[in-house]
């Protein structure tokens, strides 16, 4: 049929844009060069035998999917390496299904907000990237003139806190920080994503009770700061009409505000995390610092809500904000002194799909999957003509995975550097069982490819002005 050496994925359930197909994907250079959409179990014959010389891996009935994008990591690596670093992160990832990951600007040293910094983070990441890594840029106060030179530079976006993020060399920006970083973006299709909590008064001073109880901890980040933040970036995002983005929501109660930018056409995502779905504060134990993170998890009728907005729309994707730090950090039960950050990043599909699973009237199903964890992150970075759905041209990013098998998280399988996660023991359904990135395998049952070859996803002609690259 063609002399070109071509790589066939076949699967009776390929998530297509338009719904669940039975469907042969023909791969050549890492790219998807066609898809052939079969309606028996002949046709697909028919059609491996007119590729007979070519590698043809066909996956039965698992599910084919475009591999996750998980716009929300924080690897930590240059500078807290202990916390997390890029080999240990992306193997997690490719056993996650995850075949593309975009870094925070934050937790490493130095933080992304200059273009010398963003060198640094992407020479770190040489040689030591299983899968396709992007890069977020930071706003902080007073760097707005290194913003235009980071989206030369091809950063997907930039990334501010509106509260003091918990690493010095990461200040909190005010409004007028935030004004100065919106002019300069205002005409670049770029983005600024909020972590969207404003203090509103009710300081550590002031909260009483137990520091192990999850009780207290709650009392300090009140849904307010949630709206009140949300209120002052939906005012910014109408005055200066540029994307804006809210990382990790945790208050369902900001879902009225949401709904209401929506309804304008205001140009506002809004994400959130496996951990506000699938964890609720009734169930945390005491001391279980694990569990805790900022905004922190909420109640189950808080969980609902979050669950409805992903339902009607309003929330556009479900990412990780995968943040470990050392154990050390971690340890001592009391949740006013532990570092606020989960770590997820090898579970998410999983977790999204035992979610799903446990709503027996929800209306999502495999289509929303790969809408929420793919397409939806990809658009949001910029990267929708590479990354995240499956079309002609693409990459080839896959994952293989068995949404009616379950497994137990157990420490030994966990390969983030660092196996604290509050889903030790918990029973998940959707088991991974092969990643594949630009038409390669990374992973496959349980074994990684022998050398990483993730890419940074980044302009062509910054990477090219990295000599030693
Ligand atoms: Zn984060």
């Amino acid at each position: 049929m063609n002399g070109k050496a071509a790589r066939l994925f076949v699967s009776r359930r390929t998530i297509l844009p338009d719904g669940v197909k039975p469907a042969i994907i023909v791969v050549t250079d890492g790219v998807i060069e066609e898809i052939i959409r079969c309606s028996s179990e002949n046709e697909i014959n028919q059609v491996k035998r007119r590729y007979i010389d070519v590698d043809c891996n066909d996956f039965g009935n698992l599910i084919l999917m475009p591999g996750v994008v998980d716009s929300h990591v924080h690897v930590n690596e240059p500078g807290r390496t202990e916390w997390e670093g890029f080999w240990t992160a992306t193997r997690a990832a490719a056993a996650g299904g995850v075949t593309t990951l975009v870094d925070m600007p934050l937790n490493s040293i130095p933080p992304t907000t200059t273009v010398e910094n963003l060198k640094t983070k992407v020479r770190a990441a040489k040689n030591q990237s299983f899968v396709d890594v992007g890069f977020w840029g930071g706003v902080i106060p007073g760097n707005h003139l290194n913003l235009k030179p980071l989206v030369e530079a091809g950063v997907v976006g930039f990334k501010c806190f509106l509260c003091p993020s918990g690493v010095d060399e990461f200040p909190h920006v005010d409004e007028n920080d935030v004004r100065a970083a919106l002019s300069e973006l205002q005409y670049t299709n770029s983005l600024l994503a909020f972590h969207a909590e404003c203090e509103v008064g009710n300081t550590f001073e002031q909260i009483k009770g137990n520091p192990c109880n999850y009780e207290t901890y709650l009392q300090t980040r009140p849904p307010e700061m949630e709206t009140n933040a949300i209120t002052m970036i939906m005012n910014m995002c109408e005055t200066y009409q540029c994307r804006c983005h809210i990382v990790h929501l945790s208050a369902g109660k900001a879902l009225n505000l949401i709904r209401q930018a929506k309804q304008k056409q205001l140009p506002l995502t809004v994400e959130t995390c496996y951990h506000y779905l699938c964890l609720a504060a009734e169930t945390i134990p005491n001391c279980a610092t694990q569990f805790k993170c900022c905004p922190p998890i909420r109640d189950e009728t808080n969980q609902e809500k979050l669950w409805m907005g992903i339902e009607d729309g309003s929330v556009d994707m479900v990412v990780s904000d995968h943040s470990p730090s050392s154990a050390d950090l971690k340890a001592g039960g009391d949740f006013l002194k532990a570092w606020g950050g989960i770590s997820s990043l090898q579970f998410g599909l999983s977790l999204l799909w035992t979610g799903i699973k446990n709503r027996p009237t929800t209306n999502l199903g495999l289509v929303d999957v790969a809408r929420l964890l793919c397409a939806a992150p990809a658009q949001l970075c910029g990267l929708q003509d590479r990354k995240g759905s499956l079309r002609p041209g693409m990459h080839a990013d896959f994952v293989v995975w068995d949404p009616d098998s379950s497994f137990q998280v157990q420490e030994r399988e966990i390969l983030h550097k660092h196996k604290l996660t509050p889903y030790k023991g918990d029973r998940l359904f959707g088991k991974v069982l092969a990643t594949i990135v630009r038409g390669d395998f990374v992973y496959k049952h349980g074994e990684f490819c022998a050398e990483p070859f993730g890419q940074p996803l980044l302009a062509q002609p910054f990477l090219a002005s990295l000599l030693d690259f």
